[in-house]
């Protein structure tokens, strides 16, 4: 536009002639051109970076708003690991500690650790503070649940190791395991077979032929082994821990000797009809920190419920015979 010529007519003789302007005007005029340019660039610049941001402002924003999201992310990765450690929490107090005779974690052990008001001082006074201090207390949270569950296990495992221990010396099982009939049980015997007196019977009868073989009943070790002159002739007493002892009475043959460890299902004699008895058959008896218990009650799945509830109805329909 400034190389165009300016012309202006002159009335004088009705001509248009060519302006000539002085370069100083000319220098200013193009100054003048510019500085407008540059004003209504920085408004057009300034109006655009106000309403749609500038690139470089643009990738920032959405930098931040992909740090939001995957922070948002982790937060809720965080919320399940809180999920998954409380449903662990339940099984231990709800399922584990009730089956294995334990008392649940105390609450205050389970909260040790937590709150306190100056933790998460260095965290605050930032725009995204409460952000930052909501994960990092589900972190110390997280830290401290399986931290408590952890110990909580242990212990499960020791106590269930030493459960295993006792269940293993538990007299649990039957001492024959031929398809025996049951004689007399627990009770008080009015006419003793051999004495024909009144006389407590200690424990279970199995009427099984002679030379069957007999079992521990349960893991323990031999306090007695011989013959007996009370009345049980060759005689077994297994010590099992825990208070319970057994008695194997009657044997035609010892097969362990004092001492001796022995584990469930051993077989540690044969049976016969020695000392006071009137015909083949085992006496077995159990005894828990001194007193005589019913043997029915203690056998495990080595019978079927049909034999079990045979025995029990067995047991009853002779007790009330006498
Ligand atoms: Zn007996």
């Amino acid at each position: 536009m400034l190389r165009n010529k300016k012309y202006v007519l002159d009335f004088s003789d009705l001509q248009y002639k060519q302006i000539r302007l002085p370069w100083k005007k000319k220098f200013m005029h193009v100054i003048l051109w510019f500085a407008a340019s540059v004003i209504v660039a920085t408004i057009y610049g300034t109006f655009f970076e106000n309403v749609f941001g500038s690139p470089k402002e643009k990738l920032l924003s959405q930098q931040i708003e992909n740090l939001k999201l995957q922070y948002s992310l982790i937060g809720r990765e965080l919320d399940n690991s809180v999920a998954s450690l409380n449903s662990l929490r339940l099984s231990d107090d709800k399922r584990y500690r009730p089956i294995l005779d334990m008392d649940s974690v105390p609450e205050s052990y389970r909260k040790a650790g937590h709150g306190g008001v100056d933790r998460y001082r260095d965290l605050s006074g930032y725009q995204n503070s409460d952000m930052l201090i909501s994960y990092k207390s589900k972190i110390d949270e997280i830290k401290s649940m399986a931290t408590v569950q952890n110990e909580s296990f242990k212990s499960i495992t020791e106590r269930s190791v030493e459960w295993k221990r006792e269940i293993d010396h538990f007299p649990g099982i039957s001492p024959v395991s031929v398809k025996f009939r049951l004689g007399d049980g627990l009770k008080w015997r009015t006419v003793h077979p051999v004495l024909g007196i009144g006389r407590m019977h200690n424990g279970q009868d199995f009427d099984v032929p002679y030379g069957t073989d007999v079992y521990a009943t349960g893991n323990g070790s031999v306090i007695e082994s011989g013959y007996n002159s009370g009345g049980f002739g060759n005689c077994i007493v297994i010590d099992h821990g825990y208070g319970f002892q057994t008695v194997y009475g009657h044997l035609s043959d010892i097969k362990v000797v004092k001492g001796q460890n022995v584990k469930r299902g051993d077989i540690i004699g044969i049976s016969g009809s020695t000392g006071l008895s009137s015909g083949p058959h085992l006496h077995y008896q159990i005894e828990q920190f001194g007193a005589h218990k019913n043997p029915i009650n203690f056998f495990n799945n080595d019978v079927s419920t049909e034999e079990y509830n045979e025995m029990i109805q067995a047991f009853e329909s002779k007790s009330k015979l006498r």
